[in-house]
């Protein structure tokens, strides 16, 4: 038993750990076996070597990537942010003008409540105002 038409690779496990996990096995291994683009020459000759670990047949190059892929999608995201170098000093502007807007929301934010008690009892007038109005229309009728 080794290729099937159906099942492929996994021909070899026979019909042992069930269809769904060899073939997710499938997905994977077929990826893995794939020769992957190498980031120091370009070309498409790396190969899988052990768990994260590839090798450039064509210019040498070792390098650390997934653990089946040599480039995975949050590993690709994390190789950005800090590519750009400025991330850290990012960050520490962003706690910085965080703290300032918590400064500046905590004095306004005072203010509006010492607003908010002044109008409070002139909104209770007004609910009287109304309120007398729509008594007089009553009475009116
Ligand atoms: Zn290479």
């Amino acid at each position: 038993m080794g290729k099937t038409e159906k099942i492929y690779n996994t021909g070899g496990f026979g019909t042992r750990y069930g269809v769904g996990i060899r073939k997710m096995f499938l997905k994977v291994e077929q990826k893995q076996r794939q020769k992957q683009e190498c980031p120091s020459c370009g070309f498409n000759t790396a190969k899988r070597e052990s768990k994260g670990i590839f090798c450039c047949k064509k210019c040498g190059a070792r390098f650390a990537g997934g653990a089946y892929l040599a480039e995975t999608l949050s590993g690709g995201i994390i190789k950005k942010m800090v590519g750009q170098k400025k991330f850290a000093s990012y960050l520490s502007e962003l706690v910085e003008s965080k703290e300032k807007k918590e400064e500046a929301e905590k004095k306004p934010a005072e203010e509006e409540t010492r607003t908010a008690e002044k109008k409070e009892p002139s909104r209770e007038a007004d609910k009287k105002e109304t309120k007398q109005k729509k008594t007089s229309r009553k009475e009116e009728k």
